[in-house]
């Protein structure tokens, strides 16, 4: 398999042309665009829509009288079970008792045993290579130990001090920070302390719970309040990942080509980093040839950091705990790690996460390390069912209160002064009164009386009740819609597709969503069905039979019908059962191949239009849309493009009548999902960019048979309709001064450089958002941020749903790099490599990504690491499997640019990847890849994934792997024949024939784990996978190797090992 010709692209050591469009961390991108300031005149949430919005502090002063004290009560919707969050205020005890469990056990903790690799790798033999000039033994006196490290107190930041006290391995100043501003000083009430008055000693417990911004002083015992597994980051620490072997890590590479050396501290990175880099034949690093020598000594690979070792140690370490968000900073545990979310300040890491937790104070520090920095929000994240829903605030008929200035919502971080008459604003510190029906008394520790009472002030997330001034035109929304589109041309009919939808729906339309305590939907339905012209049905409940209207002039798409096609499908159910029947038959003779697209679209914009309300359209479409219309497409497939400088263009969507038709949806809050059905290109690129602009989903199914693919559609069908959602939904996320944000990577249309609009935003789509500083951070007061969502709930309620986050800033990048959160990381780098592939060349993209990679390991090496020879590569804790992703991306489809992949498959993949959250990125790039041959029947437990290399196959193993979006049963040559016989009732592997793509239901332990594990996946990830059994050495089994991620790419591609051995030469010269 890896045997696979890889097309050598133009060495790694050229110029990187075309730097400028690719904003990879810091780089010197095309000058950016004046964003407003954050301070700056007021300015209101909903900008677009004209009258959407005024503020509704102005009209404070005339406010009705406080209301009674309990406020809370008769407005604020409890959706679950009231948590012991509100219990009667002793301040102390509300926020005081989870964090002596869970934290104090775990910050005292000690850290993990080192990773040392130092004795496995010693004993590798690796004399073949030369050894470099830095190949001297890990000595305090070495090449290394000279270079600068983070020993000392923050002032010299980057500026090497002290030489490291040789045997100071345990650098105590990177422990204290958390710690010692807290001693100088009491008060530096920021925001979430700021029920404090100035002057008061932030004395004791009390604050302590409170969501301090510090990690503050322990309520009890030292240590309490350290930073999640501070100590992890210790060096020689735990994932240290050292290889000090002489040489262990010596690239073969003969050292030749001078060294470009390490970029001067200063910022001048991101791009124009590196110079030559020799002995990197091959667009990839470790493509054949790259890496001289006989293939590597075998270096044990279980020497090199593993990921599944990360996720399983993580579990072990924070699975099964209450993780309480009243710590600013705080990093939170793995993605993939089982926890239960405590929301006691600060926002649930499932609705936001971020890079890192502690933001460089300032700018040059941030260039210098190069580590992104940036927040993934999926404002719509599923909670478990043992999380608390968010809270719904109601501020009556003013609306939710804000601040004058910057308009931030009311919130933790907001602190109450002169007797609680008045607030200031952790955001942009402007002073506003508090509206007359808000006032409060505050308590001797300047924080309100109601604190607990009230979500806003001590909750991280929740929603306020948004008033007319929120809703377009003043007028409260309609609930909203959802069109069903069905592409009514001969290769649907023939396949059977449009009877499957048709009988599908029947039951599918009984459980639309809906509110809770509702007792039916109030999502109301249509239909469509469309080849060269569409055909609209009044479905109306007083009907006895449907009426169809055709509209054959697709050129000035009109709804022919307005009372009659959106309706409630409980009252027309009848007459919509009539028309599900029929639809099949009417078009069973058809002839008709060609079909239109972009009136279908306009067709359900104007539906919604007239209706004036928001919606999601479900298009099910076979073929490219030829006829003669607007939107009308032609093959412009050209693999020849491939790996060159044009390869863009085949990711770029068509422009015109496309890209207004984006707008138009996403002005009347029109979501656009896509269900592809393929037999050839499609232009994807083209087809997607609606859906991709308006929060929708596309899905596509190569060479749809209803037999084989049809479970598999009809899952994902389900999943999508029964998603939650909230519709034509804006979202604006403020910081606190001295930051902001300033890209955005998602399914999301921007009118402006703020507003980030979505026609619908539902709970699998997350948004990345990168800041950059404008100032210099406080490590006292911290960096905020506040995500708020304006949206129509199902039910036709206008929200705003609020998440607050607050990190950490440091002048130590010691501190950055031990609260980094590598599965962000991955995020980011993914979606800003996607969106760069679109404007310039994927070697070019692929190097940033390597020379990004290298930079912040060399740069966390040189400032942050324990003195040790350059042989080692030492990589920080918090990021040790960090290059694994990198790797993996760089071979993903998008990135990989081989001819023998699609190119509608690589455009599906890269929209796909740009709405993603963490952990489905995390899994696209790291399969799991689980043992099933060997577990235990008799328990519940799945078993623990291995390693994604071919080398952990075994020929007698059954494996499952599975991505997120493709699984495979892989089976091995000398699997035993009993095995065969429980899954499959087949006496051996030889009689497996055919397309299996669903085991058969036997009632045997086996088979019923077996399928019990397959079907919890497939229930699990946000969409349905269909399965497929490979067979070691069969034809098939070379898809299936492709995601043997750690291995050689088939299509291109460095191995994990040789990756490390590649960056690690690229450390070592950014530190020569
Ligand atoms: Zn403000």
């Amino acid at each position: 398999m890896s045997q696979q010709s890889y097309v050598a692209a133009p060495p790694y050591s050229q110029a990187q042309p075309g730097m400028g469009g690719y904003q990879g961390g810091f780089g010197a991108g095309p000058p950016q665009p004046l964003y407003g300031h954050y301070g700056g005149p007021p300015q209101a949430f909903a900008a677009p829509p004209a009258g959407m919005t005024k503020s509704p502090v102005s009209s404070a002063a005339g406010m009705p009288p406080p209301p009674a004290s309990n406020q809370y009560n008769p407005n604020v919707q409890q959706n679950g079970a009231h948590p012991q969050r509100y219990p009667a205020p002793p301040a102390a005890s509300a926020y005081g008792q989870p964090l002596q469990s869970p934290y104090n056990s775990m910050a005292s903790m000690a850290p993990p045993p080192a990773q040392q690799l130092t004795n496995q790798m010693s004993s590798m033999n690796l004399g073949n290579y030369a050894p470099g000039p830095m190949q001297s033994p890990p000595t305090p006196t070495s090449s290394v130990a000279q270079q600068p490290f983070q020993t000392s107190l923050p002032p010299g930041m980057g500026q090497p001090q002290m030489p490291p006290g040789p045997q100071s391995p345990h650098m105590s100043p990177q422990m204290s920070p958390p710690q010692s501003p807290l001693a100088s000083m009491p008060m530096a009430g920021p925001p979430m302390a700021g029920q404090q008055m100035a002057g008061q000693q932030m004395a004791g417990p009390p604050m302590a719970g409170m969501g301090r911004p510090f990690p503050g002083p322990p309520p009890s015992g030292p240590g309490a309040f350290q930073q999640p597994g501070p100590g992890a980051f210790q060096q020689p620490g735990p994932g240290a990942f050292q290889q000090p072997g002489p040489g262990a890590f010596q690239q073969p590479g003969p050292g030749a080509a001078g060294p470009p050396g390490y970029p001067q501290q200063a910022g001048q990175f991101g791009g124009l980093m590196t110079g030559p880099q020799p002995g990197m034949p091959g667009g990839f690093p470790g493509a054949p040839g790259g890496l001289a020598g006989p293939p590597q000594k075998k270096l044990d690979p279980d020497s090199i950091p593993s990921i599944t070792q990360v996720i399983e140690d993580d579990q072990v370490k924070r699975g099964g705990q209450v993780y309480s968000t009243n710590i600013r900073g705080q990093v939170p545990p793995l993605v993939t790690t089982d926890f239960t979310v405590q929301d006691q300040g600060n926002a649930s890491p499932r609705f936001m996460r971020c890079t890192t937790y502690s933001l460089p104070c300032t700018a040059d520090l941030a260039k210098q390390c190069q580590v992104p920095l940036a927040c993934i929000v999926k404002p719509f994240a599923n909670l478990p069912k043992n999380e608390t829903p968010l809270y719904v605030v109601n501020h009556g008929e003013t609306g939710p209160i804000r601040c004058n200035r910057c308009k931030a919502y009311m919130c933790p971080y907001m602190q109450f002064i002169d007797g609680g008459r008045r607030y200031q604003c952790g955001f942009c510190n402007c002073v506003n009164e508090v509206p007359v029906f808000y006032f409060q008394h505050l308590d001797h520790m300047g924080r309100r009386v109601d604190f607990y009472e009230r979500p806003e002030l001590s909750l991280g997330s929740y929603e306020f009740v948004a008033t007319l001034d929120y809703c377009k035109n003043n007028k409260p929304p309609n609930p909203p819609a959802y069109i069903f589109m069905i592409d009514v041309s001969y290769n649907n009919i023939k396949s059977g597709l449009v009877k499957l939808i048709c009988d599908e729906l029947k039951t599918l339309l009984e459980n639309l969503p809906s509110e809770e305590g509702m007792e039916c939907s109030a999502i109301k339905v249509g239909f469509v069905t469309y080849n060269k012209v569409l055909h609209f049905y009044n479905v109306k409940s007083a009907l006895a039979q449907p009426q169809m209207m055709v509209v054959s002039d697709t050129a000035e798409m009109f709804v022919p019908l307005l009372d009659g096609f959106l309706v409630n499908y409980q009252d027309s159910r009848a007459v919509i059962y009539n028309l599900l029947d029929q639809i099949p038959d009417m078009f069973a003779d058809t002839n008709e191949s060609e079909t239109v697209f972009v009136p279908v679209i306009q067709a359900g914009v104007e539906a919604f239009k007239a209706a004036e309300c928001s919606g999601k359209l479900f298009i099910f479409q076979s073929s490219m849309p030829t006829a003669e219309a607007p939107g009308k497409l032609k093959n412009r497939d050209d693999k020849k493009l491939v790996n060159t400088d044009k390869e863009k263009t085949l990711f770029q969507p068509q422009k015109g009548v496309y890209e207004q038709l984006s707008k138009e949806c996403v002005a009347q809050g029109c979501c656009v999902d896509l269900f592809l059905f393929p037999s050839q290109y499609m232009d994807i690129a083209t087809m997607a960019d609606v859906p991709s602009h308006t929060g929708g989903s596309v899905y596509k199914y190569n060479n749809f048979q209803v037999e084989i693919d049809g479970e598999h559609f009809l899952r994902d069908l389900r999943k999508d309709v029964q998603k939650s959602i909230g519709f034509d939904a804006i979202m604006r996320v403020r910081t606190s001064t001295g930051f902001r944000a300033t890209e955005f990577f998602g399914a999301v249309h921007m009118n402006n450089t703020t507003d980030i609009e979505m026609a619908a935003v539902d709970c699998d789509k997350a948004l990345t958002v990168e800041f950059k500083h404008d100032d210099t951070l406080s490590e006292e007061t911290g960096a905020l941020m506040q995500c708020a969502l304006l949206y129509t709930t199902i039910n036709g309620q206008r929200r705003l749903r609020v998440h607050n986050l607050s990190l950490n800033c440091s002048l130590q990048l010691s501190e950055l790099y031990k609260s980094c959160e590598t599965d962000s990381l991955i995020n980011f780098f993914a979606k800003s490599a996607c969106r760069a592939m679109l404007n310039q060349p994927l070697k070019s993209v692929r190097e940033i990504l390597v020379n990004q990679t290298a930079h912040m390991l060399a740069c966390y090496r040189k400032n942050c690491a324990s003195p040790s020879a350059a042989s080692q590569l030492i990589l920080p804790d918090a990021m040790k499997v960090f290059p694994v992703y990198m790797n993996s991306l760089m071979k993903t489809a998008p990135m990989v640019g081989s001819t023998e992949l699609s190119t509608d498959d690589r455009a599906h993949q890269r929209l796909l990847i740009m709405g993603m959250g963490v952990e489905d990125t995390r899994l696209l790039l790291y399969p799991r890849l689980t043992p099933l041959h060997n577990m235990d029947v008799s328990t519940e437990t799945v078993p623990a994934p291995v390693r994604c290399s071919e080398e952990r196959l075994t020929d007698a193993g059954m494996f499952l792997l599975e991505n997120g979006h493709s699984m495979f049963l892989w089976l091995g040559q000398a699997i035993p024949p009993d095995l065969i016989q429980s899954i499959f009732n087949l006496p051996s592997l030889a009689h497996l024939q055919g397309h299996v793509c669903a085991l058969p239901e036997l009632d045997n332990p086996l088979s019923n784990k077996v399928r019990s594990i397959i079907n919890g996946l497939i229930e699990e990830r946000p969409n349905s996978m269909k399965l497929h059994i490979v067979r070691q050495k069969d034809k098939p089994e070379m898809v299936f190797r492709q995601f043997l991620v750690e291995d050689k790419g088939l299509h291109g591609g460095a191995s994990y090992m040789d990756f490390l051995c590649y960056v690690h030469r690229e450390i070592r010269q950014l530190l020569t």
